[in-house]
């Protein structure tokens, strides 16, 4: 089978075109050589000004992949048993998990399973509630290092985290995308309740915006502050963050084109918010699936009390509790 050789700033994309011409050699490996990357193919692409190499790349070995730790325990767990196993989640290269107490004599099964999917873990912690103000979650390391800190990777930013000191939602990625693709070059955003910065810093990263956010957890401050030096090169937009209490430093505060909350769970912050957005809102709120209508309709009757027209829509983000959601109110101020 030949090769092709390419600078390798292009690698990726070459590869992403022959994978879809079908003439990628997924079965061998590409090899660095150079300044240029030797990519496997099946045949000649053809493609003009691309060197093609009487070569045979190295075989992939074949191995067993474990795609999820369900596969990985299903040979040692019972069926009942695996019905308890709980989604965890990888921050960095920490890996957090819940263990529901029918699993309590597994958990070393679910430890073996978790590097078996995922070889890169330096630590495994069990996780319990989150609690305070900060909503900082309770951690024990069970395996590996000493520690809960560690740069997670995501949307194209890097993210410290310390889990014992901060709150931090990997799940939240896909929202953070979303909201990123929605804001506009030249916006000005506000962001209350900014934790270590991941909403700044994934809009920040792809658009030219200037985004001011608010933080009362000093850790979670200080390290939002390290990750806008961690991220520096990669931002297009401007984060100006400020330590403080959201109830007091708002009210001293311009309005914003935008206005994105991830409300504590428990606080109420919806007047405070709507009354610094110019016009939209993202309002995260946890809420019973019985009291969606009621919900939409506190937004409303505030947008209508301070004299504004209002389009609200609302979005479940995720499953929080049976019954519960935590949503995104999506709001449209006109006029
Ligand atoms: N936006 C971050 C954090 C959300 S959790 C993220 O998605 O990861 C809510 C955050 O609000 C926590 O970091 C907590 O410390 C902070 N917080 C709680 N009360 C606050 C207040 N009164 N003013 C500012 N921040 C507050």
């Amino acid at each position: 089978m030949p090769a092709v050789r390419v600078p390798k700033e292009r690698a990726e994309s070459l590869k992403e075109r022959l994978k879809k011409l079908g003439l990628y050699d997924g079965k061998r490996r590409p090899r660095r050589d150079g300044d240029s990357v030797l990519l496997p193919v099946i045949e000649d692409p053809g493609i003009e000004g691309l060197e093609v190499l009487p070569i045979d790349l190295p075989l992939r070995p074949e191995r067993q992949i474990y795609v999820t730790l369900e596969d990985v325990l299903r040979e040692k767990l019972s069926e009942e048993e695996l019905r308890h196993l709980m989604r965890y989640d990888v921050i960095g290269d920490i890996a957090v998990v819940r263990i529901a107490p029918e699993l309590e004599h597994r958990v070393e099964d679910i430890i073996g399973g978790l590097r078996k999917v995922h070889p890169f873990l330096k630590v495994i912690a069990r996780k319990g509630f989150h609690s305070g103000p900060f909503r900082v979650g309770e951690y024990s390391v069970i395996w590996g290092e000493n520690r809960l800190e560690t740069v997670h990777r995501e949307n194209g930013v890097e993210i410290k985290v310390d889990l014992g000191r901060v709150f931090f939602n990997p799940r939240m990625k896909g929202e953070r995308y979303r909201l990123a693709r929605l804001v506009r070059d030249g916006e000005k955003i506000l962001i209350p309740f900014a934790g270590v910065l991941p909403y700044a810093l994934v809009i920040a990263r792809r658009k030219r915006v200037k985004i001011t956010a608010v933080e009362l957890n000093e850790e979670a401050y200080r390290l939002g502050l390290e990750n806008l030096e961690l991220n520096r090169k990669r931002l297009r937009g401007e984060v100006e963050f400020i330590h403080g209490d959201a109830f007091r430093i708002l009210p001293e505060l311009p309005t914003y084109d935008r206005v994105i909350s991830p409300t504590p769970r428990g606080v109420d912050a919806l007047s405070l918010t709507l009354s610094k957005a110019g016009r939209f809102l993202h309002y995260y709120d946890f809420v019973h699936e019985a009291k969606m209508g009621e919900f939409r309709g506190r937004i409303i009757e505030h947008c209508r009390k301070t004299g504004r027209d209002c389009d609200v829509r609302i979005k479940k983000v995720s499953d929080f509790k049976p019954h519960t959601f935590k949503v995104c109110a999506d709001v449209h101020i006109k006029g």
